[in-house]
């Protein structure tokens, strides 16, 4: 099991964060948050209403790494939060997973946890794929985010439901006049 690539939980949690408090159609409440990072493998024991007020900006600066057009553009602001956020590596056991790393120091709170986890998750994603796996949905009218660890990499949909609503052909003509 490779936990400390991008296949872990982190980029799947960074989506859905980004997609809960930033889309038009998300929910951002603290109990919405909270299932956010349970449903992606976190702890939430210690989860309160700090740790959403903290997560809601995470989500606003993350989604500028979502949406970034170049790669140089993506670089710039990973990099830009890797430096905001302190790291410190260390490897743990605590949990079924068995040995792994984890990135932020251990005695940092839940939101700071998930913040390192992202980050080095998207940083991975990106040295390895560029951005190419990252970005906006293409379905017309959708705002969500997605990031695509798939094998084959081709994902442009935040959902299977907005891929099968988005006719193909339609699709196709709309990327020739624009
Ligand atoms: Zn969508």
């Amino acid at each position: 099991m490779r936990v400390t690539g991008y296949k872990s939980h982190g980029v799947g949690a960074a989506a859905a964060l980004v997609n809960a408090v930033t889309s038009a159609e998300g929910v951002a409440n603290d109990d919405a948050l909270r299932g956010v990072l349970a449903g992606h493998g976190f702890f939430v024991d210690a989860f309160t209403a700090a740790t959403a007020a903290q997560l809601r900006p995470w989500a606003r600066a993350l989604r500028a790494v979502f949406e970034a057009e170049t790669l140089d553009t993506a670089v710039d602001l990973l990099n830009a939060l890797l430096a905001d956020v302190p790291m410190h590596p260390h490897l743990s056991d605590h949990d079924e997973l068995g040995l792994h790393l984890h990135y932020a120091p251990p005695e940092v709170d839940l939101a700071h946890r998930f913040r390192a986890t992202t980050l080095m998750n998207l940083s991975e994603l990106v040295c390895d794929h560029g951005i190419d796996r990252i970005g906006v949905c293409a379905a017309p009218g959708c705002d969500r985010v997605y990031a695509d660890d798939s094998r084959g990499g081709r994902r442009r949909f935040c959902s299977d439901a907005c891929a099968n609503r988005t006719n193909v052909a339609a699709f196709r003509a709309r990327r020739r006049v624009r």
